[in-house]
């Protein structure tokens, strides 16, 4: 299952947490997020004849509805590289004031690599466009929808 409040995939058992009231299934890094609540097992809530003001305090779902989930992680939907990868890597590296030869350094690349992907005839896989994602602070795998997106005014 997914974390209700950052959508990336729980590993383990999801955290129970409380925030204002509303219970969150939550990784262990949002569990900070809140409080450590019970979950509410509906199965064993059985109405009785004194339950009449016993379910005013039931813990009850928030109203408001779970923030976007954003996409941490490639595998969540259809990425792809954009298209203007090229330009993006280049201006990047330009406004750090770094030369080819200093960002190959950094992320374990001969200088060729990057002159082509600045020249666009070479597409960075998977791995490397993490690598230059981190240091350029960019985004170059980017969600098919707005991928597309980013081609209209
Ligand atoms: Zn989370």
């Amino acid at each position: 299952m997914n974390c209700e409040l950052c959508g990336s995939a729980i590993r383990g058992e999801a955290q129970a947490i409380n925030i204002d009231g509303g219970i969150f299934r939550v990784c262990n890094s949002c569990s900070r997020l809140g409080t450590p609540a019970r979950v509410p097992k509906p199965a064993f809530v059985r109405p009785t004849n004194q339950s009449v003001t016993s379910t005013l305090s039931r813990p009850q779902k928030a109203k408001s509805p779970p923030p976007p989930s954003p996409t941490f992680s490639y595998d969540a939907e259809e990425m792809m590289l954009r298209e203007d990868y090229s330009k993006v890597i280049k201006s990047a590296r330009e406004l750090l004031g770094i030369t080819q030869e200093e960002l190959g350094r950094k992320i374990n690349e001969k200088p060729s690599v990057i002159s082509h992907l600045e020249v666009g005839s070479m597409k960075p896989d998977d791995v490397l466009a993490k690598k230059l994602e981190h240091l350029l602070k960019i985004e170059l795998y980017v969600s098919v929808e707005d991928g597309l997106a980013s081609y209209s005014p």
